[in-house]
């Protein structure tokens, strides 16, 4: 369409080829909604909230270890408001970096068990610095077809050649490694899949990328705080060092319960980023309050062992209550859609996340799930495509280390009974 001389009358013709595709959401069961929380119930947890005028129990949100509303972590963030202010006034490179950002940077790389770490305002900024610094034209991005959104953007954004492998399909990517070995310079995945809950096969990923000098970009924002021995995520679940998953990326907004993100590396990669990543440079400097409420929670995280085991406990509870009251949860991931025939034998061993996804089908089937829910007092949020391959809509059920047994179970039965009604009408 040629553009428009912006008169009034062309104006109003460009108002209403927006609501069109407004309306085309509505009637394909894709329009998306806020929800306002007004206000929590109860001290110290965000799980029961007044929401848009009603009580409900939040299954939706990354407050996996329940950190988002500890008391202890909103104290570090207001002390150091106290000290510090609102804002940090300029980005980290010119005069906005302090000495909270440095403290959680030097703490997040000794987490990580990594030389160096940086911070990002989010981790769709960290996953744009990453993908654009390490990738350009005439190069090649290979990517799981379920990688976040973040991480397809940077591969768009940096102008290289953009290749998707299946879903979690080593010999997928491997294959596609050895179509484009000279060109291809970042392999990228989710370590646990923010849709799916499933994990990487990162161990194959990293021996195939190091075979042919690509550079492995390990999102885990999802796995960071929760899975491995001692929470150190994905990484730690297959035993992967620097060597083997160079370029690792890691928020803050999700078990950290605060906000913020990071990339954690070796000192050549942290200091390109620092110089070349423009979604570091040119942008305001997270608040230093938010580096401290950051630095607390990180601190409670691995002292607070109890937080991780809790919610992997609830998480397997759901697990087996949903499978007994014919909830359909993702398939077992080593067996789940678009894996290949051919991927059986390298299927992993799963470990069980916080992410708990319940298959429905269509949009429509997902939504009315989900007003279903509310009416019943739970916040479960459908999730459909884009975000989500069609025909895959679902509800995205995540535990938290702060919901209660009986709470978990409730949910089981509530769904159990919204299921059984839908078999019956499809
Ligand atoms: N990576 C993954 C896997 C995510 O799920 C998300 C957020 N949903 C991000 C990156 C982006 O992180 P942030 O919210 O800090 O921008």
């Amino acid at each position: 369409m040629p553009p428009l001389v912006p008169t009034a009358t062309n104006m109003k013709r460009r108002q209403s080829e927006l609501q069109a595709v407004l309306d085309e959401l509505d009637r394909e069961h894709l329009r998306r909604q806020r929800r306002t929380i007004d206000a929590f119930v109860e001290p110290g947890s965000r799980v029961t909230a007044i929401v848009d005028g009603r009580q409900l129990v939040d299954f939706s949100s990354n407050d996996y270890l329940g950190l988002a509303r500890n008391p202890a972590v909103a104290a570090a963030m207001s002390e150091c408001a106290e000290q510090c202010g609102s804002g940090s006034g300029a980005s980290h490179l010119v005069t906005g970096h302090g000495a909270e950002h440095t403290r959680l940077e030097e703490e997040l790389a000794a987490f990580t068990g990594r030389e160096r770490a940086l911070l990002f305002s989010t981790g769709y900024m960290a996953n744009l610095a990453v993908m654009t610094t390490l990738a350009g034209r005439g190069e090649t991005v290979l990517l799981d077809r379920l990688s976040h959104a973040s991480l397809i953007d940077g591969g768009l954004l940096s102008a290289a050649r953009f290749k998707r492998f299946a879903h979690a399909d080593a010999r997928a990517a491997e294959t596609a490694l050895a179509e484009h070995s000279e060109t291809t310079s970042v392999v990228a995945t989710d370590g646990v899949f923010s849709m799916d809950g499933d994990i990487g096969p990162l161990d194959k990923l990293a021996r195939a990328s190091k075979s042919h000098d690509a550079w492995l970009v390990v999102d885990d924002a999802h796995g960071l705080g929760v899975i491995g021995a001692t929470g150190r995520g994905a990484v730690e679940y297959f035993g992967l060092d620097t060597d083997a998953v160079p370029v690792l990326v890691g928020t803050l907004g999700k078990a950290f319960g605060s906000f913020g993100a990071f990339v954690a590396g070796s000192t050549e990669l942290i200091e390109l980023l620092m110089q070349k990543a423009r979604p570091y440079i040119y942008t305001t400097a997270l608040p230093q309050p938010i580096a401290a409420a950051s630095r607390k929670a990180l601190e409670i995280a691995q002292r607070e062992t109890w937080r991780r085991e809790r919610v992997l406990a609830l998480a397997t509870r759901f697990r087996s209550g949903a499978a007994q009251a014919g909830v359909p949860l993702l398939a077992a991931p080593a067996l789940s859609a678009g894996r290949s025939e051919a991927a059986g034998p390298q299927a992993i061993d799963q470990p069980v996340t916080p992410i708990q996804p319940v298959l429905l089908g269509s949009s429509e089937a997902a939504l009315r799930a989900q007003r279903e829910l509310l009416e019943a007092g739970f916040c479960v949020v459908a999730i459909r495509p884009p975000t989500v391959p069609q025909g895959s809509a679902r509800l995205r059920v995540t535990l938290s280390a702060a919901h209660t047994e009986a709470q978990v179970d409730e949910l089981v039965e509530t769904l159990g009974r919204i299921c059984a009604a839908q078999r019956m009408v499809s």
